[in-house]
């Protein structure tokens, strides 16, 4: 199968404390929150994989994840391989990944990994508690250059966001980021 070639959601952009524009989520791996799945834009229908490459459990609980493109199909065609074993549930789905048979298991399996293979390169990497909340922050990578590896790439993103979150500060359970568009009066 080829690659996703879209065009990707406009409704991400970098900057930080936005409204996420997801509004479904399938979630494959689950691990004191999702740690890999799939996600949907409510306005374009835009689907990503995500996955974790990060997160801070001490003070925040936050997590980092890196955005690949999928088809637009590929949310509904792994809601069809699992919907025969498993009730849908939206908008977060966690399927629970039973199966009433080893075969059926293997076969679900290779199915969702298949529609997984067609996910393009990491186009985004995102801080957040509920990825159908709130971006905390949205990094765009950076078209790859001579010699830098995608996992460069991410792992420069990765460092772009920290120094982001380094200038937030905690109120109350919110993160709150200094808008340089709306200078304090300071009077
Ligand atoms: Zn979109």
């Amino acid at each position: 199968m080829s690659k996703a070639q879209n065009h990707g959601c406009d409704h991400l952009r970098e900057g930080v404390g936005y409204p996420s524009p997801f509004s479904k989520m399938i979630a494959l791996g689950y691990h004191d929150g999702p740690t890999t799945g799939l996600l949907q834009c409510a306005q374009c229908n835009q689907v990503y994989e995500f996955e974790e490459v990060k997160r801070w459990g001490d003070e925040w609980e936050l997590f980092l994840y890196a955005l690949a493109p999928l088809p637009l199909t590929a949310l509904g065609d792994v809601t069809e391989v699992l919907a025969p074993y498993q009730t849908p549930k939206w908008p977060i789905w966690c399927p629970p990944w039973q199966f009433p048979s080893e075969e059926a298991r293997a076969c679900a399996d290779r199915q969702v990994e298949q529609i997984l293979e067609q996910a393009g390169s990491t186009e985004w990497v995102l801080a957040s508690y509920d990825l159908l909340g709130e971006i905390l922050v949205a990094q765009r990578i950076q078209k790859l250059s001579d010699g830098t590896t995608q996992e460069i790439a991410v792992r420069q993103a990765v460092n772009d966001i920290k120094h982001k979150l380094s200038v937030a500060t905690l109120v109350g359970d919110r993160l709150c980021f200094p808008s340089p568009s709306h200078p304090s009066s300071g009077k």
